[in-house]
């Protein structure tokens, strides 16, 4: 393809300089670049949530600089209906060609296809490009062509295809001088809650502290990752997924530089396959977009659900009287992150202790989490539930006690995130009801009035959660 006429590159989840096949094709054809954001506000059912609209705040600030200091180029932002825009813009920049990044939200693929096919009868040519996954989901095919619908076997394949190499970084191109009325405060304004602030000296959201992470775990974390990446207490996972999530790091990256760093062959792989999970919940979504609202297995659609706004507040707050639960939700409430093991257990916990519906876990985790990833946080609440595609068998469920036993055995974690229990010795930590009222009085804790006592007791919520079960339980 050769063009002379502008080209729009319509950033979405790729802000990134670095291995961009979006930035790198319309680089190389010469022709002056129009690089846009859009904050499509349009109602769609994911609009993201607070936490990541800080993250995304911080991210385009960090890549609208990035694109002036390498190429003296503006990013122009706009907020809107996404067609209207683009519309527009090709009319006044006589732009005839549109080049963006692919994304796999149903609610983005219908969008984007509507507005292929008006640009295109418009003369308009689009081009995408695959920036966020190793492979297309289209490309995963089981030996009778069909979508996996288990991991190992999804993983055996992945690894048997040939994964891209690294694009350079474009040399120089040339930006159309053009500007737009609106800026990244305007479209993305910062919450008006400070709660964020906490956030901004944890994270540096953009492309530079993306490869820091990744060159900080593979250095000082992955030699250990098999073994300690379980434990919330310590730093030894890698941190890279709202990083991944918006783009500022390729899997394709992430792959190679596992690859040839200096840590055991076991230990990349493990790592590897890590992000072969990510693939693999993109590659449920596309296949079965119905994955973030209705399960998976559709017997679960019966499961009788003991719908509370009380139990699913106090889990949300962290005060459910199981320090390690409370622990993990307030990480999340303080940081936008939880730890995966945390994960697990705070949502098995609301799931199956709680009886609560899985959707309103990922309504929440969506709102909170600074990595709020569709694909992710839908295959990994259907995963807990049991309701998912390979997922954990329903009856496991997590024991809140010894989980934290065996993986915060210090209790460090619980220490820092529920400060009103930690002068409590570890015995007790994971269980401070168990403590004699002499150590409860020693520790400065008085439950029921300065940490709550659990919210429900775990045997009888594992057998009334296995009845309920019953009640749904379907042979395979
Ligand atoms: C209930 C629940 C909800 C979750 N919601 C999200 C979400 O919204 N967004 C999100 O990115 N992850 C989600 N996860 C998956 C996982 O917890 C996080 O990706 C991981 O904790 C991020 O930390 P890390 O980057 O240090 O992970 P690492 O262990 O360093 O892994 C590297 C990368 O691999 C990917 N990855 C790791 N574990 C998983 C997994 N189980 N499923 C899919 N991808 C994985 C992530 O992109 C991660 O950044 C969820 C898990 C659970 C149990």
């Amino acid at each position: 393809m050769t063009t002379k006429s502008p080209i729009i590159v319509w950033f979405r989840q790729n802000l990134r300089l670095h291995d961009n096949p979006v930035l790198h094709a319309a680089a190389t054809l010469g022709a002056p670049l129009v690089l846009i954001y859009i904050d499509d506000n349009t109602s769609h059912p994911w609009q993201a949530g607070e936490a990541s609209r800080w993250w995304l705040h911080e991210s385009l600030l960090s890549f609208e600089s990035a694109l002036a200091k390498k190429y003296q180029a503006p990013l122009l932002i706009y907020q809107g209906s996404p067609l209207i825009i683009l519309q527009t813009l090709c009319q006044q920049t006589q732009a005839e060609h549109v080049f963006w990044d692919r994304c796999y939200e149903p609610y983005t693929i219908k969008r984007d296809t509507e507005i292929k096919a008006m640009l295109t009868k418009q003369n308009i040519t689009i081009k995408s490009f695959n920036c966020a996954l190793l492979k297309e989901p289209w490309e995963s095919l089981n030996k009778t062509k069909q979508p996996f619908k288990v991991f190992t076997p999804f993983w055996r394949n992945l690894q048997k295809l040939p994964i891209r190499d690294i694009l350079p970084l474009p040399k120089k191109f040339e930006s159309l001088s053009y500007s737009s009325d609106s800026t990244i405060a305007d479209c993305i304004p910062l919450p008006t809650i400070h709660w964020y602030e906490e956030m901004a000296k944890l994270w540096q959201p953009g492309e530079t502290g993306a490869k820091n992470h990744l060159a900080h775990f593979l250095k000082n974390a992955l030699n250990d990752y098999k073994t300690q990446r379980n434990r919330p207490d310590l730093k030894q996972t890698s941190r890279l997924s709202p990083h991944l999530h918006f783009g500022e790091i390729s899997p394709v990256q992430i792959w190679h530089a596992t690859q040839s760093c200096q840590a055991p062959q076991s230990e990349q792989t493990c790592f590897l396959s890590e992000i072969a999970w990510r693939e693999f919940s993109y590659h449920l979504l596309y296949h079965f977009p119905d994955l973030p609202s209705s399960p998976f297995k559709a017997y679960f659609k019966d499961f009788p659900w003991k719908k509370s706004k009380t139990l699913l507040k106090q889990w949300q707050q962290g005060q459910t009287g199981y320090p390690i639960i409370d622990a993990g939700m307030r990480e999340l409430w303080h940081t936008g992150w939880m730890h995966n093991r945390v994960r697990m257990v705070v949502a098995s916990f609301l799931i199956k202790h709680l009886l609560q519906p899985w959707q309103e876990g990922e309504k929440w985790f969506w709102d909170t989490l600074v990595d709020a990833d569709l694909a992710n946080n839908a295959a990994s609440w259907q995963w807990v539930a049991g309701s998912g595609a390979d997922a954990a068998p329903y009856f496991r469920i997590f024991n809140p006690v010894l989980q934290g036993e065996k993986f915060d055995p210090n209790g460090d974690y619980v220490k820092k995130w529920v400060p009103e229990i930690a002068k409590l010795p570890i015995p007790y930590l994971h269980a401070p009801w168990d403590a004699p009222e002499d150590i409860l009085t020693k520790a400065g804790v008085q439950l029921g009035k300065t940490y709550p006592l659990p919210i429900i007791e775990h045997t009888k919520a594992r057998e009334r959660a296995l009845a309920a079960y019953q009640t749904i339980k379907q042979t395979p």
